[in-house]
């Protein structure tokens, strides 16, 4: 018996050249090879004859060769074979392109299994390329339900097959992890059955139950291992903060706190009484304030003579942070610092010195921070700013840092509940749905090419009020295949024809960090009238005096995406508007849009978008850390998944520590879900 760590090479037909294309799905192991589920199937089982069959329809029918097979070739690389074929409802005419060898075999006077699908023109009915097998073979092409799976150049479906199944013979499929009191209770088939039938299935019906058990799986395992982390740090014990004073605080500030941020705080202030770690994640729209309760908690962890440190995605909204906090905080005797990635060496090493001996309280910074040469002295609080950008990963190893530091995680991205519950599982959330006192909503169109004209007046009219404006393009640079405005070209091209006496700035991902913040720095203090940019700026950057959003090919992004871009503006006094270019013309895209007109809550956009699109904006690629689900559609299992937390919630519970082989295997599958996890952390 082969183990599922045992490499794909010891497989027969799969060589270093095979091995290669498997490396490049990410296929090492026959473990890797028995979880590379399909994408889909194809029903291949129902068997029909020859009057039934429909056009375009594939199916499997029964038919004796009327003729022998005869090749004609057409010209260089064109081989055309004929031939006809009966069963006792009717004839057909098949028709193969340089499949000699294969129609070879095909004896005039037998009876095969046939699967294709009927073409019809006014020539008359025929088919193209069915595959065919014999009556007595084991059905591999025809006569069951076959997995199509995602594969790479040169590696064909029928090899992806053959080597799973080869794999499946050898190898023992990976252990059952799910406690027989919980299969039976939601219906789900054992892993053994599972593993076979997701590959092998007898029908349709067992492939849905296959992937059913294996969404099942992968929410379970999740779940519990949030509930595992959630666990080993409520079990912490750390001092709790007696000082909890916040009236100085308060009264520095130039505003009033809305009710929503004053809950928010009054839940950390709780928290931090408690004597074990924080873990809270404070969720609000973009606007809502959320960086006064980042503020408050480092307050109050300094007064407690605890560091605090402040996360924050890119170096942009970093710089922004340090320069309102300091503000802020300067005068209350609190020593800030900033910590970036395009710090000078020399620069680094003395904010490190700092942080090290306790020479500043709170430190403002990027990934950089977490980076391992930075050591705090006394780390007691950490604030992730739009979490979404930060893991599960990222979470544990951060609170590894310091001695078990209070976490609150602030994100702006409104993620609907049963998302939120998936990704949060391990924090307490704290909601701030309310907006400072006189905001207005941003007002927002969604316009074609045809008012181009009528956009550049309307950017030269803010200009002229004394206002700025940001034009958001999907791609940096001109790409012929990719139909769609960059920021590079378009700013030129802004710049010297409609607009050569405005001041246009341009910021886009591929500068220099150094040049990013300049450029953002310089526009924020009025020296641009109009930013050209791509989705850089779409994370927090504060500029109240902009007051127009045009954001172009806005089908080119996620409504949630949308949605964070337009909180751009809208953040001072002035109304502000918001004005999306599309030359889409599918329906359900211009619908999607439109929604972004009608609404400007969060909530709402994001639960639309989830619809629409799935979770990927939620666990997408920009979601280093976050592990992905192979099986699973957030949008589609929504009741699995409530089932698998409600399950995995109730072992934790019951079965938490026992020894089951179940049990041992599932431990050890969190383990390795949440240290794939940290390894695409960087
Ligand atoms: P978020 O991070 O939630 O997107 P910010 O914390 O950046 O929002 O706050 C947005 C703007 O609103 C900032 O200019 C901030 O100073 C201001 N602000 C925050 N809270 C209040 C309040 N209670 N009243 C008035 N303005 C506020
Ligand atoms: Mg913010």
């Amino acid at each position: 018996m082969a183990k599922l760590t045992d490499p794909v090479t010891i497989l027969k037909g799969v060589g270093p050249s095979k091995a290669k294309q498997f490396a490049a799905l990410n296929i090492y192991t026959l473990g890797d090879l028995i979880c590379h589920f399909p994408r889909g199937y194809e029903d291949r089982t129902r068997l029909t004859t020859i009057d039934k069959l429909e056009v375009d329809v594939p199916a499997c029918f029964k038919a004796m060769v009327m003729n022998t097979p005869r090749t004609n070739h057409i010209r260089k690389g064109l081989d055309l074979t004929k031939v006809q074929v009966a069963d006792h409802t009717g004839r057909l005419n098949l028709t193969f392109f340089n499949q000699k060898f294969a129609t070879e075999q095909l004896q005039y006077g037998t009876e095969y299994i046939f699967y294709g699908a009927l073409s019809g023109d006014y020539v008359g009915y025929g088919m193209t390329n069915p595959v065919f097998e014999t009556i007595g073979s084991t059905p591999v092409m025809t006569r069951r339900v076959l997995p199509i799976y995602p594969l790479t150049a040169g590696l064909s479906n029928a090899a992806m097959l053959k080597a799973v199944r080869q794999a499946l013979a050898i190898c023992d499929p990976p252990p059952e992890i799910l406690p027989e009191s919980v299969r039976v209770k939601y219906g789900i088939l054992p892993a053994e059955r599972a593993y076979y039938a997701i590959h092998e299935p007898v029908g349709m019906p067992e492939a849905e139950m296959a992937k059913k058990r294996l969404i099942f799986e992968e929410f379970f395992v999740f779940s519990a291992g949030l509930a595992l982390m959630r666990a080993s740090r409520d079990g912490k014990q750390i001092p709790p903060y007696t000082d909890l004073d916040l009236t100085d605080f308060l009264k520095a500030l130039p505003f009033q706190l809305t009710g929503a941020q004053r809950r928010a705080i009054d839940d950390m202030v709780a928290d931090l009484q408690k004597g074990t770690p924080m873990n809270r994640l404070v969720q609000g729209d973009v606007g809502s304030g959320k960086t006064m309760i980042a503020a408050a908690a480092a307050y109050l962890a300094i007064r407690n003579g605890k560091q605090a440190a402040l996360m924050a995605p890119t170096e942009i909204l970093a710089e922004q942070h340090y320069h309102s906090l300091s503000k802020l905080l300067t005068p209350m005797g609190i020593r800030l610092a900033l910590l970036t990635g395009s710090l000078t060496p020399k620069q680094k090493r003395e904010t490190r010195a700092a942080v090290e001996d306790g020479q500043a309280d709170l430190v403002i910074g990027t990934h950089a921070l977490v980076s391992d040469s930075t050591v705090f002295h006394n780390l007691g609080l950490v604030v992730a700013d739009e979490q979404h950008r930060f893991g599960v990963a990222q979470r544990s190893k951060l609170s590894a840092k310091g001695e078990d530091p209070h976490l609150l995680v602030m994100s702006a991205t409104p993620i609907p509940r049963t998302l939120a519950l998936l990704m949060y599982g391990d924090l307490e959330v704290s909601i701030i749905n309310e907006l400072p006192p006189g905001r207005e909503p941003v007002e927002t169109f969604l316009v074609g090419e045809s008012y181009r004209a009528r956009i550049n007046a309307f950017i030269r009219k803010h200009v002229e009020q004394g206002h700025q404006c940001f034009i958001v393009c999907p791609a940096v640079e001109e790409n012929q295949e990719l139909d769609m405005k960059s920021a590079v070209a378009w700013a030129n091209t802004l710049q010297q024809t409609v607009f050569r006496d405005l001041r246009i700035a341009l910021l886009h991902g591929q500068m220099k960090a150094s040049e990013k913040e300049a450029a953002m720095a310089s526009f924020a203090r009025g020296e641009a009238d109009v930013m050209v940019a791509t989705t850089v700026i779409e994370v927090g950057v504060d500029v109240p005096n902009a007051t127009l959003m045009v954001i172009e090919d806005a089908d080119r992004f996620g409504l949630s995406q949308l949605h964070q871009l337009r909180g751009r503006v809208g953040r001072g006094k002035a109304k502000s508007y918001c004005i999306m270019t599309s030359r889409a013309k599918n329906p359900e895209t211009v619908r999607r849009l439109k929604a972004m007109c009608k609404t400007t809550d969060g909530f709402k956009i994001a639960e639309e978008d989830l619809q629409l699109r799935g979770p990927g904006d939620f666990f997408g690629s920009r979601q280093s850390g976050m592990p992905t689900f192979k099986v699973a559609n957030l949008s589609m299992d929504l009741q699995t998944l409530k089932d698998a937390q409600a399950a995995s919630a109730q072992w934790m519970e019951e079965a938490g520590t026992s020894q089951t082989p179940e049990a041992i295997a599932l431990r050890g599958r969190i383990g390795e879900l949440f240290l794939r996890a940290q390894g695409t952390m960087n």
